[in-house]
């Protein structure tokens, strides 16, 4: 009981740095100094008022100094973060699985949440993914070799490139076709774009699957991909009830997407066969 308590302390102290990273990593600004100040009146903000979800609770959501609203999305973050680690440990315990697939949830979160507010995503993010799901399967392939008695094409680190090459490739192809049947849609129209898009899918992604193909594998690309216009469609008919009307970009429904094909993703699999 008490390892579960840490885990979700340090899950919402990571969270509590994921929220500096999604403010300061698009704008190319440094995440360690200077310490967290108030967007509004950049006043800095004491340790005492900046304890992950506590502290929004005991300041009621506002500013200590100015009163102006503080984000809702700074404790959802948090928790999110810490509900995901915790799920994660209770799943893998302490070993090298919890730590690859804290590092999968904990960028998804970051890419997810920096699409939603600047609708772009800096794509470093997913070639670091992508570069850490391969160093990690180097990992593997040498415990494997050490053991001996490994198919060459059963080695970690070949079939982590084998799916990182199909995600990418899968999210391309579909790109390629998505853009097509845009164009010929648009050259109709006579129209530029829809409601600002040029692309059907952008670069990013398909980085970003690329970046699933080499975590999760061929499988979860493609429950993912098709798995995520349902999330979007699910969410626009809540945005519709509740008249929240502003468009969220794609890539936090892939990264919810991903989460539920990473829970039940075999159940879904089985089902569709
Ligand atoms: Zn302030």
């Amino acid at each position: 009981m008490l390892d579960l308590a840490i885990v979700f302390v340090v899950g919402l102290s990571v969270g509590s740095f994921l929220n500096v990273c999604i403010a300061r990593l698009p704008e190319n600004k440094s995440i360690v100094k200077p310490s967290s100040f108030c967007p509004h009146c950049k006043k800095a903000i004491n340790w005492y008022d900046n304890i992950p979800v506590l502290s929004y609770l005991f300041l009621m959501g506002k500013c200590r100094f100015c009163k102006k609203r503080i984000s809702i999305v700074y404790p959802a973050v948090e928790l999110i973060t810490a509900f995901v680690l915790l799920f994660l440990y209770n799943q893998f315990g302490l070993s090298l699985d919890l730590f690859k697939y804290g590092i999968l949830f904990i960028l998804l979160i970051v890419v997810s949440f920096i699409d939603i507010k600047y609708h772009a995503i800096p794509a470093y993010l997913c070639i670091l993914g992508i570069s850490l799901a391969v160093f990690l399967s180097l990992i593997s392939t040498i415990k494997a070799i050490k053991q001996g008695g490994v198919d060459l094409g059963l080695l970690p680190v070949v079939i982590t490139v084998k799916n990182l090459i199909f995600g990418l490739g899968f999210a391309y192809l579909f790109k390629l076709f998505g853009d097509f049947f845009m164009g010929i849609y648009l050259g109709f129209q006579k129209k530029d774009s829809i409601e600002g898009e040029t692309e059907s899918l952008g670069l990013g992604d398909v980085d970003f699957m690329g970046m699933i193909g080499a975590f999760l594998g061929v499988k979860a690309v493609i429950l993912v991909f098709f798995l995520a216009p349902f999330v979007a469609l699910a969410y626009t008919v809540f945005a519709l009830i509740f008249k929240k009307s502003h468009l969220i970009p794609y890539l936090p429904y892939l990264s919810i997407a991903t989460f539920i094909v990473f829970v039940w993703g075999n159940n879904i699999w089985n089902f569709i066969l």
